[in-house]
């Protein structure tokens, strides 16, 4: 389980983002996690999409933003090697949907780079 925030800053790049300001709306957690099949051909897996399940949990308000909450819990851009090749990852969300039937199971997708 971990914080699910509306980010409201923007100074820090992705591992340090949580140093930003956050507006926090609730719980999620990771159910799984797959990789898409087409990443395999994709730029020798420098880049992909993965698809993540979300459980959304302990979401204070009724009307809280948690599609935007997801986004930018799950996007983490850039890292703090200072230097080109470190094959780092950064990922960002490009679409988040509500699982018909169930109040509190989100599909995320989720792409994702290596800074190669
Ligand atoms: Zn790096």
């Amino acid at each position: 389980m971990f914080n699910l925030g509306i980010r409201l800053t923007n100074k820090y790049v992705g591992p340090y983002r949580h140093k930003d300001e956050w507006r926090f709306i609730g719980q999620a957690e990771v159910i799984s996690r797959h990789e898409d099949p087409s990443n395999d051909k994709v730029d020798m897996c420098d880049s992909g999409t993965d698809w993540v399940l979300v459980k959304v949990s302990d979401v204070q308000a009724k009307n809280s933003p948690v599609r935007k909450a997801l986004y930018d819990t799950f996007t983490s851009i850039g890292c703090a090697c200072g230097h080109d090749c470190c094959g780092c990852k950064s990922e960002y969300v490009t679409g988040a949907t509500k699982l018909d039937g169930h109040s509190d199971l989100w599909l995320v997708e989720l792409q994702w780079y290596l800074n190669l």
